[in-house]
């Protein structure tokens, strides 16, 4: 039997766990085995093979080495067998519409922030998902846990992305971009010129989500007021049960009540502003609620679909956003990620004078 490539074996194995919601040091162990393997000259690597000794290999493991194996046989892995077999079932209808439609995704992290992969690895997973843009939304300063970026770090971050698009496949590119906290007082936590530069903000709440409903209007208000801001992420800050060991990030299983908030007062906000709602994607999320979803698409709001993903393998989870979407009829031409990139552009640089 002809054999298989056993580094793409193991990075599917890594996609299908994290799509999965495992935990990132499962994922992990098949990211860095592949990693290991990829730098291994062909003829090594089937010695080892033969001899049994793959495992001797740092970043190797009995289970990881038992996958290049059987790759190296022209087997499936077990592993990934197994794993396949677990796949979910073919989105319908709207749903399977919306999901087409969808060019990019406008949230999502790498391992500068709270993320468990490098920008590249995060973008190649995109290409793969024949996404033509992937805005990178790393944290800011003030979430700590989530080692956010300084302003100094971004600043870095802007010329390694300048670089890696220069390298990537022609028709696809990595959008810069921020997940910025939004303050107490409503002001997002980063520098106002680098705001500017950025090709899309999302603004988010992750403090005080306990504030009262008047106190929290007012702060998610002068938010959606603020020029740089495009995308409003994760509505209400809910967090529900989810399947899946979580991530670091993000921990399934801890569930947190919606916070409290005038909905329509900060829904119209949006239409006149023209900024976008977030429909959050992630299992551990699903933000907004179907009901708030509803009341959003009757107030006329734009929409984007987005992942939050912390792993390449989430880059997958937008079927959930679709499905929910299209339940509340959210139209296509709403969703801002289902624009091609010029025009997502022209939108963010419209309502933000000029950036
Ligand atoms: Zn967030
Ligand atoms: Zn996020």
């Amino acid at each position: 039997m002809a054999s298989r490539d056993p580094v793409a074996d193991l990075r599917r194995i890594a996609f299908l766990l994290e799509r999965a919601n495992e935990a990132t040091y499962r994922v992990k162990a098949f990211r860095s085995a592949a990693a290991t393997v990829a730098a291994l000259p062909a003829a090594e690597l089937a010695e080892r093979a033969a001899a049994g000794t793959l495992s001797k290999l740092s970043g190797v493991g009995d289970v990881t080495a038992r996958c290049v194996a059987e790759s190296l046989n022209g087997e499936e892995p077990a592993y990934l067998r197994r794993l396949a077999a677990t796949e979910g079932t073919d989105l319908q209808g709207a749903a399977a519409a919306l999901r087409e439609a969808l060019r990019g995704d406008c949230h999502a992290h790498s391992d500068w922030s709270d993320g468990g992969s490098p920008i590249e690895e995060m973008a190649l997973a995109a290409v793969e998902l024949g996404h033509e843009y992937l805005v990178l939304t790393d944290h800011s300063p003030r979430l700590t846990v989530a080692n956010g970026l300084t302003a100094a770090r971004l600043r870095r971050q802007l010329d390694h992305v300048a670089k890696l698009n220069d390298a990537l496949p022609d028709g696809f590119r990595i959008l810069t971009g921020i997940e910025v906290d939004i303050l107490a007082d409503g002001s997002l936590d980063q520098e106002d010129e680098l705001l500017a530069r950025l090709d899309v903000v999302v603004g988010s709440v992750h403090s005080n989500l306990r504030d009262d409903s008047a106190k929290m209007t007012r702060r998610m208000l002068a938010a959606i007021e603020n020029p740089h801001l495009d995308i409003l992420g994760h509505l209400t800050g809910r967090k529900v049960a989810a399947a899946g060991a979580g991530d670091k990030g993000h921990r399934a299983g801890r569930t947190r009540p919606p916070s409290d908030f005038d909905v329509k007062k900060v829904l119209a906000a949006c239409v006149e502003h023209g900024k976008a709602v977030e429909i959050n994607s992630r299992p551990d999320r699903l933000d907004p609620p179907k009901r708030m979803l509803t009341v959003a698409v009757e107030a006329g709001c734009l929409f984007s679909i987005d992942t939050d993903a912390h792993a390449p393998g989430q880059l997958d989870w937008q079927r959930y956003g679709c499905e929910r979407a299209a339940l509340c009829g959210v139209p296509v031409d709403r969703v801002v990620n289902s624009w091609p990139a010029d025009r997502l552009l022209e939108w963010t640089a419209g309502h933000s004078g000029g950036n």
